[in-house]
């Protein structure tokens, strides 16, 4: 049997702040090297400052992992050297002595299956190698420690994934958690990252480092089952060992093992004081937490009678709830469910196309007031909302300019389905000793208008016409 464990690395990107300093937690948008300070870069003298944010968005996050919460955290110094550390030590947290991270035992479940969670931490993040040129044959490695200090929650599993597959649709359940929880955007790039373990048939476990995005994880997962099982089909042992993802060339490579068989000589953080979280601070952490994916999901089915599988889409993606909570009423809330799940998905289906769309909740209050009203039909509403994503316009506006606007004058429709009429009449016998068939019909009429004519003028029309 296949046994997979993950350690997930969650930057808190949602904060204003680094975990111990004031330097920003978006180290994205700086030049190298100029979002630090004296604390984050461990100079002597200088003191850490904990962000209490940091630790209350660290505590919902394991809340909502059904984790046990303690009563008191603590912070711990995991000693090493490597370059993207500038003290030579991470401030991170550990369950050695009791439970003293932010997060003990808890679940999340993936469909049927229970996957075990071991712990939660929160932690700093070091700085960043860049190395140029491939891994295997750096010239020059370049340093840059605008992301060391910001906040990061560890998440760590049981092995409990049996395939790359379940490993996948864990992956999207957590990345929708940590969303709706309002912690962390994890379509950022290097918000997301991951170790993983392998091990098949009970044999020795392989951990896989470096793994800088969940879809590269899927990957290496994937990559790391085959090599174990080519190995083991040739008789050769499987060696316990920690083995890097190369994402250029998408396969695990051995790192030499000495190198990565630390001693930590872990000791507790003498800087920071305990940090005592009593129940008052948890039932308020509590009473303050988004509501949850699948409740959403449950009330949009019973609240308004929307489709499971749209209820769905909606609810585990932020942007559209978000969408649709600030657009929807009850009369409108089935309608604007569809065209946010059928129309606005294509056009937003990234994190760039995201952040330059134009589009307001008043205006999907305006597509769905227009097609209740036959202003327009709900294929001319699609042409609206391409241009309002791009542009922002008003839908009245856009109806004008690009002439969107229903074909519902019973005069200039009724002369269309005259023609119609005449140009199918093996269809308007079929009509009229099956009038289900009228659908054909209804469609001929839509060809020939652009998709503009209004659907139930025309339906009301045509039975008339052809009886
Ligand atoms: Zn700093």
């Amino acid at each position: 049997m296949t046994k997979i464990g993950l350690e997930i690395h969650s930057q808190l990107t949602k904060l204003e702040s680094k975990l111990f300093c004031s330097c920003k937690a978006n180290y994205r948008e700086f030049e190298p090297n100029t979002n630090i300070c004296p604390i984050c870069m461990g100079l002597p003298g200088s003191l850490p400052r904990l962000n209490q944010k940091a630790v209350e968005k660290a505590t919902i996050i394991a809340m909502a992992l059904n984790c046990s919460t303690p009563e008191k955290i603590a912070f711990f110094r995991k000693n090493y050297f490597y370059p993207d550390l500038p003290k030579n030590f991470q401030i991170t947290q550990l369950n050695i002595y009791g439970d003293t991270s932010v997060g003990g035992t808890g679940i999340l479940m993936v469909g049927e299956k229970k996957i075990r969670i071991t712990r939660v931490q929160l932690e700093e993040d070091p700085g960043r190698l860049i190395y140029e040129g491939s891994s295997e044959k750096n010239l020059v490695t370049l340093v840059d420690y605008n992301r060391a200090g910001t906040p990061l929650v560890e998440i760590v599993t049981e092995p409990d994934f049996e395939n790359p597959r379940e490993v996948r649709e864990f992956l999207n359940i957590l990345s929708d958690l940590l969303e709706n929880l309002g912690v962390s955007d994890p379509s950022l790039e290097g918000a997301m990252r991951a170790d993983a373990n392998v091990s098949i048939e009970g044999g020795n476990k392989v951990e896989i480092k470096n793994i800088g995005s969940f879809h590269d994880l899927e990957k290496a997962v994937h990559f790391e089952i085959t090599r174990q099982q080519s190995l083991r089909s040739r008789d050769i042992p499987i060696i316990q060992e920690t083995r890097h993802w190369d994402d250029k060339r998408k396969i695990t490579i051995s790192s030499r093992s000495k190198e990565e068989d630390l001693d930590y000589r872990y000791f507790l953080e003498g800087d920071i004081p305990w940090i005592k979280i009593g129940n008052q601070v948890k039932e308020k952490l509590k009473s303050e937490m988004p509501e949850s994916i699948s409740s959403k999901k449950q009330r949009y089915i019973s609240k308004y009678g929307i489709p499971a599988q749209v209820a769905d889409v909606l609810s585990s993606d932020k942007f559209y709830s978000d969408l649709f909570e600030d657009a929807h009423t009850k009369e409108n809330a089935k309608e604007i469910a569809n065209i946010i799940t059928t129309d606005l998905m294509g056009l937003v289906d990234t994190r760039e196309k995201r952040a330059a769309s134009k589009l307001k909740p008043s205006h999907l209050q305006e597509i769905s007031d227009s097609i209740q009203s036959g202003k327009i039909t709900r294929n001319s509403a699609k042409n609206a909302l391409y241009e309002i994503v791009k542009t922002g316009k008003k839908l009245s506006d856009i109806i004008s300019e690009l002439d969107l606007g229903n074909v519902s004058d019973e005069s200039e429709l009724s002369v269309i389905i005259e023609s119609v009429i005449f140009e199918e009449p093996q269809a308007v016998e079929q009509a009229k000793s099956n009038p289900q068939t009228i659908n054909y019909l209804v469609g001929k009429v839509m060809q020939k208008t652009k998709g503009k004519a209004d659907p139930k003028l025309t339906l009301d029309l045509l039975k008339k016409k052809i009886r």
